[in-house]
């Protein structure tokens, strides 16, 4: 599948519409993302931005806890939360409550880093299946 990554920003020069060149435009990024915010569960969405390398490009985000991410299963997501709100996973041990402002950004960071251990769980199962 190829994508067209020319894409019309809304800057205007002169009476011109600026053209831009982005690495992952906002429609391929849309169809990248899936899923909800692996850290606090929020919608995922296009933002624009620029890469590592100062290229203006789409990566998918979360902007209610400012995350760039792709998206994680819901149910995947929903398990992490509720190992992490049992005590019964924490995955970032060296992370403190207390050096967060809130508890709830503290729950998110520890959430993000259960989905991956889930995410782990759930491939050796359906390897299993197979
Ligand atoms: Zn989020």
């Amino acid at each position: 599948m190829s994508y067209n990554n020319t894409a019309y920003s809304c800057g205007i020069e002169g009476d011109k519409l600026k053209k831009v060149e982005y690495r992952i435009t906002e429609e391929h990024c849309r169809k990248m993302i899936f899923g909800v915010c692996s850290c606090c569960g929020g919608k995922i969405e296009p933002i624009e931005t620029v890469d590592n390398s100062g290229n203006p490009t789409f990566w998918g985000g979360c902007k209610k806890c400012s995350a760039f991410d792709w998206g994680v299963r819901k149910t995947v997501w929903r398990v992490a939360r509720t190992l992490v709100e049992s005590n019964t996973v924490i995955p970032y041990p060296h992370l403190q409550e207390n050096e967060y402002t809130l508890l709830k950004d503290y729950i998110d960071a520890q959430t993000s880093g259960a989905v991956d251990i889930v995410r782990k769980v759930l491939v050796e199962y359906e390897k299993e299946l197979k």
